[in-house]
């Protein structure tokens, strides 16, 4: 049988749980050394390209951002061979200029998660570099097709993600609004570190569904979830347009395990070293 690889990888959060914009899709059950990933992965063709597409949460939104399996899901689409992934995710805004069903293409992170499986490396010292936290060169070309699609959109800005799944409280949102953070969620972290790590380029389409509580406005509930629903329609046009443009470059991603690895690995015995194979391989002399 003739293995199946995608070249891109798309990570659908809340209200994208399946992408519907991909031909000949097949579905693929796959298992990696740190378990399942959240769902089933989709593999389907975009134009040219062969496209992964894991659903964060699962179908049915079964894993709150504290549970999902980071660490499978981003491993699972390195087994397949992606070398970029656009993590889709919804957000709040901390500022008044960034507006309902705005996008943001966030340029750093600010991570005030707890409880998550942050690292590959549980068995070997590895420190990658992680001051850029997001693709340079995948974030342009993100930020051309969603401004050529007619939606407005910011490029660069803080992302902060709590853990949740608790919303925040109005003196958590004004101290964050203080410190200048641009939006908030959940989910870039730790995704965007295991991609880094998994030497993967890795961008964030945030999509802006209400203000955080830090705005004196009541917002019901169906109108976030009306927002939702049309943010999810603006990914799918964005996807579309982006997709085809995604030309391979230059960019550090792709070699950021060079000169991190700490640990003479000739110390650590074969079990562990298998495990990692995939991602550590080509540095194993
Ligand atoms: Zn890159």
């Amino acid at each position: 049988m003739k293995q199946m690889m995608a070249e891109v990888g798309i990570i659908g959060g809340s209200g994208i749980y399946d992408p519907s914009i991909f031909e000949d899709t097949r579905e693929l059950n796959i298992d990696t050394p740190f378990g399942r990933p959240s769902d089933n992965v989709i593999i389907g063709r975009l134009g040219e390209r062969e496209v992964a597409f894991i659903s964060r949460h699962g179908k049915g939104h079964l894993y709150s951002p504290t549970k999902v399996n980071y660490r499978a899901n981003i491993f699972a689409l390195k087994k397949l061979g992606v070398k970029s992934i656009i993590g889709v995710c919804a957000v709040g805004s901390l500022k008044e200029e960034i507006k309902p069903l705005d996008i943001v293409i966030p340029d750093q992170i600010y991570d005030r998660t707890k409880y998550r499986k942050n690292t590959f490396f549980d068995d070997i010292v590895v420190h990658v570099g992680f001051a850029e936290p997001f693709c340079k060169r995948l974030s342009d070309k993100l930020y051309e097709a969603t401004k050529k699609m007619g939606y407005r959109v910011r490029l660069g800005g803080t992302y902060l993600c709590i853990e949740g799944p608790q919303f925040s409280t109005k003196a958590e949102s004004n101290v964050y609004r203080k410190l200048g953070f641009d939006i908030v969620g959940m989910t870039a972290i730790p995704e965007a570190k295991l991609a880094r790590e998994a030497e993967i380029c890795y961008a964030t389409l945030a999509t802006v569904t209400d203000y955080d509580v830090w705005k004196e406005e009541e917002v019901s509930v169906s109108e976030v979830v009306e927002n939702v629903m049309k943010n999810a329609q603006a990914v799918k046009d964005i996807l579309k347009e982006f997709i085809p443009l995604l030309a391979e470059g230059k960019c550090g991603c792709r070699d950021a395990l060079k000169d991190a690895i700490v640990t003479d690995l000739s110390r650590i015995d074969s079990e562990k070293m298998k495990k990692l194979e995939i991602l550590i391989g080509r540095y194993i002399k």
